[in-house]
């Protein structure tokens, strides 16, 4: 079933997009739909199944390429018709696996290949989504040139002849494609564990205060307003993390999709006063630090991402302030390195500090703030707070009640922790 809820149109400012046909309330579902094509992420080709991207220790794997991995043998079955021209590429390519996007493109290609009709039921085909090669740098066409030869080889001689493909749907065309119009599959811990295609959906323009949030269950897709939607009114979505400067954004928007974001929170540069809260010099150095910070919690180098997070911590506590962004990064990377090294009793007071922001950036319901919520929560249940605990798993479950919906599997863990410490409250 397709779109009673939503219509495609024509904004004067932004080209296609989505809009609302009826009055939408927040918490309602608009859209879901699956992929039309995805994979897993290549961080993830051990740890998730490739069909229903559950995780998992013990998962078994494909006999024949020995790099897909499954939870079940239905869901291997399931995964066959996607798999199958794909194995014999995955088997030759050992021990090496492609990039996301090169995965990605090749089972778009491998579909399209086998369907005489292609996605007559999406609002937006793949033929007509943008590429946008005419607006990339020399540099970025030169990687897409590197990646189509990777894919090249990676569907090897007996993919050689890809003159059945639509006209305009050459190679090349379709990487551009996938990097401007594919999603990251997120989990519930908002893990970016897969990557896919879900044609109609790349009609949503990007706001940097969107009415709407996409929320996966598996790899199905769900489209939810986050607050009271017009009949008429266009149907957004952020393409970009909103805890960052409007100049940030701007340039992110512009560096990957192109365009230059005249949202009223950009035009307005609105809450950038208190993002670069605090003194300049100090802030400065902590953003030019970030990325090896974070380049050490990748590694999971904890002990030095902790000493060298709590140093800077130290040295600015009197200067800049807990909602100036680099130090609300910092502080959920030290709250993860406490958690990683069984320091919960810091973890919690990083956690506590970075609440308090993400209170002041997320004004509307926000997916990352219940996630931040939920870790809070339990933390303080640990630590048997069970009256601050019992807040925050219901701050958490207002949140998902709209942004996941009472039935998905976050919002029954959340509930279940709310339960949990009632139960234990009645009986202290
Ligand atoms: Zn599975
Ligand atoms: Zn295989
Ligand atoms: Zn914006």
């Amino acid at each position: 079933m397709m779109a009673v809820n939503m219509e495609r149109f024509v904004s004067e400012a932004k080209g296609n997009g989505l809009r609302a046909l009826r009055e939408i309330k927040a918490g309602e579902v608009i859209h879901s739909c699956e992929p039309y094509a995805f994979c897993i992420a290549k961080d993830f080709l051990k740890t998730a199944c490739q069909s229903c991207l559950k995780r998992g220790e013990s998962l078994s794997r494909c006999s024949q390429c020995k790099t897909a991995r499954y939870c079940s043998a239905q869901c291997q079955k399931q995964a066959w018709p996607d798999h199958k021209r794909e194995c014999k590429c995955l088997k030759r390519l050992q021990p090496r696996i492609p990039t996301d996007s090169v995965c990605l493109v090749a089972r778009i290609i491998f579909k399209l290949l086998s369907q005489s009709e292609s996605d007559q039921e999406e609002l937006y085909s793949i033929v007509e989504h943008q590429s946008h090669l005419a607006d990339m740098s020399e540099e970025k066409k030169e990687g897409l040139r590197h990646l189509c030869m990777t894919l090249q080889v990676y569907l090897g001689e007996e993919n050689h002849d890809l003159s059945p493909l639509p006209p305009g749907l050459d190679p090349i065309s379709l990487l551009a494609r996938v990097t401007c119009n594919c999603f990251s599959i997120s989990d519930g811990e908002l893990q970016d564990v897969g990557v896919g295609l879900y044609p109609s959906m790349s009609l949503l323009n990007h706001d940097c205060q969107p009415n709407c949030v996409m929320i996966f269950e598996g790899k199905r897709l769900m489209l939810r307003a986050v607050r009271l939607i017009r009949p008429c009114e266009e149907l957004t979505i952020s393409y970009t993390d909103i805890l960052a400067t409007s100049k940030e954004r701007r340039s992110h928007l512009q560096e990957q999709y192109h365009f230059l974001c005249q949202c009223t929170r950009c035009s307005t540069e609105d809450k950038d006063c208190d993002m670069l809260a605090g003194e300049k010099t100090a802030w400065t150095s902590l953003r030019d630090a970030i990325p090896h910070l974070e380049q050490l919690q990748s590694e999971q180098r904890w002990e030095e991402l902790l000493k060298e997070g709590k140093a800077f911590l130290h040295r600015y506590a009197d200067v800049v302030p807990d909602r100036n962004i680099y130090v609300l990064r910092l502080l959920d990377l030290a709250m993860d390195a406490c958690i990683s090294l069984d320091d919960y009793e810091t973890a919690l007071e990083y956690g506590n500090r970075a609440l308090e922001s993400y209170k002041l950036y997320y004004s509307d319901p926000h997916p990352s703030r219940a996630v931040e919520l939920l870790r809070v929560g339990k933390l303080q249940h640990y630590q048997g707070r069970l009256e601050e605990a019992q807040g925050s798993f219901t701050q958490a479950y207002d949140i998902m009640k709209v942004t996941h919906g009472t039935a998905h599997a976050l919002t029954n863990e959340v509930s279940r922790k709310l339960s949990e410490c009632q139960a234990e409250l009645g009986r202290v």
